[in-house]
């Protein structure tokens, strides 16, 4: 706004519209002989515009506080502790000029602004304890005689399998078990940089993400049946998927490499990891898993991952049994989620607002199972703690076998679990988001609004 508009404008005392700026600069002596502004063609050394980005955000959403009450705030002098070049400060102070003619006004400003910040104070996830300076992958410290007994393990663990609960102890160089996978390969559906996942872990540039197929689990509404079920894709060695890995890095620019659905396949993802290690692989690996885990499978990992992503189904037995055809299902998610955090923490950040290691727990609200999800964010805050980072996810739909009658039954036949046969209702999302709040947890990932990344 140039000099001449400013001067033109109106009073803010409500109800006053009788003077202008120009005549209050003058009625105080303030006005000066020299116009303040290079469009009038006064020679000035530099010029300075600070625009304050978010100002129109703001007083379009109707957030500008300030404004609500037709009073003025301004920040003026900002500083960083420490306050050099790369830290990130772990203080930050400002000035916050507020003017309005009437003193209870300022005060109620004030006052609103005092409640605005202990409403939002903790949703600031980049709080000093999750912020790293740097981060250097685990497995970028791991010594060579743990590198090779990390190998050791990988192949032992293939000659007689019971990487999972399903305990299956086969030899899997010779046969298959329960999630029909052999030893030399993995099958792979699809390797690409992704942007489905939360924005903390996709950014700019996608999380690298690397979706197995076949699984040790057998969900009746899974959404990805045709390559959980069906096992479809193509096969790939270790070294072959280090390749990969390296294309990620080096080509898509991933943020990190992303393993869904890696339980079945550990010693594979292990030996890949640390062929990718020696060809020069340098971001962080995401374990993307159902947390249908072993202990034994999470040690092999242990000084491998940076970041496990656990998605914490269903809460009861019974639950578990219908609809993931699993036995125990929390019980052995409880115990692999609690080891996944005792590795890595709470999720950190760099100051890019990437997360670079910790855990991250999601959970899928289903039909009609609100409070399991409220037991479940009960035994997070209560087990854990209330810092660990959570995803109440909303996009649950019915698919694979929900809603489809049997294989081989006439068409008007019973349809199956239609008890799920839905979407999920906003009251049912609201009560496990509401339990999660009332828990204690407040890093709780938010969608980003405007379909890119945020922090
Ligand atoms: S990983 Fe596969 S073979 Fe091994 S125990 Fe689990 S289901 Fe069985």
């Amino acid at each position: 706004m140039d000099s001449h508009s400013v001067y033109n404008l109106p009073s803010v005392v409500p109800d006053d519209n009788s003077t202008t700026v120009l005549q209050q600069v003058e009625r105080i002596g303030f006005m000066g002989a020299v116009p303040a502004n290079w469009r009038d063609g006064v020679s000035m050394k530099a010029h300075l515009e600070l625009h304050i980005e978010q100002g129109p955000y703001l007083v379009n959403s109707n957030q500008d506080i300030a404004q609500n009450r037709r009073g003025l705030a301004s920040v003026g002098v900002i500083t960083a502790e420490p306050g050099s070049v790369n830290p990130v400060p772990e203080e930050v102070t400002m000035s916050l000029d507020i003017r309005h003619p009437k003193d209870e006004t300022v005060e109620a400003i004030v006052h609103d602004i005092a409640d605005y910040l202990e409403n939002r104070r903790r949703s600031l996830y980049l709080a000093p304890p999750f912020l790293l300076d740097d981060y250097t992958p685990r497995y970028q410290l791991l010594s060579s005689i743990d590198e090779a007994k990390k190998r050791s393990a990988a192949y032992a663990h293939l000659r007689q399998c019971n990487l999972c609960p399903r305990l299956c102890n086969v030899n899997r160089y010779e046969e298959t078990g329960y999630c029909l996978i052999g030893a030399e390969t993995v099958k792979v559906s699809t390797i690409a940089p992704h942007f489905g996942e939360e924005p903390c872990l996709q950014g700019h540039n996608g999380s690298g993400s690397v979706f197995f197929s076949g699984c040790n689990m057998r969900c009746v509404f899974c959404q990805n049946h045709d390559i959980a079920h069906q096992r479809q894709g193509f096969d790939l060695t270790p070294d072959d998927l280090a390749g990969w890995m390296m294309k990620l890095q080096e080509v898509g620019k991933v943020h990190n490499i992303n393993f869904v659905t890696p339980e079945h396949v550990v010693p594979q993802v292990a030996l890949a990891i640390l062929a990718a290690r020696d060809s020069g692989l340098t971001v962080p690996i995401v374990y993307n898993t159902s947390s249908f885990d072993s202990l034994d499978s999470l040690k092999l990992m242990d000084g491998l991952v940076d970041i496990y992503l656990p998605d914490f189904k269903v809460w009861s037995d019974s639950t578990s049994k219908r609809l993931l055809k699993t036995e125990a299902y929390a019980e052995h998610a409880r115990a692999s989620i609690a080891e996944m955090y005792r590795q890595v923490g709470d999720l950190c950040f760099t100051g890019d607002g990437i997360a670079k290691k910790g855990v991250l727990i999601r959970h899928l609200v289903m039909p009609g199972k609100e409070e399991e999800g409220v037991q479940i964010m009960n035994w997070i805050a209560d087990t854990l703690g209330k810092d660990v980072f959570v995803n109440v996810m909303e996009q649950y739909r019915p698919d694979a076998h929900v809603g489809k009658a049997k294989r081989g039954a006439k068409e008007d036949a019973e349809k199956r679990y239609a008890e799920i046969n839905r979407a999920v209702s906003d009251q049912e999302i609201g009560i496990v988001q509401k339990a999660a709040r009332d828990a204690g947890l407040w890093r709780l990932a938010e969608a980003a609004r405007h379909g890119g990344f945020n922090i």
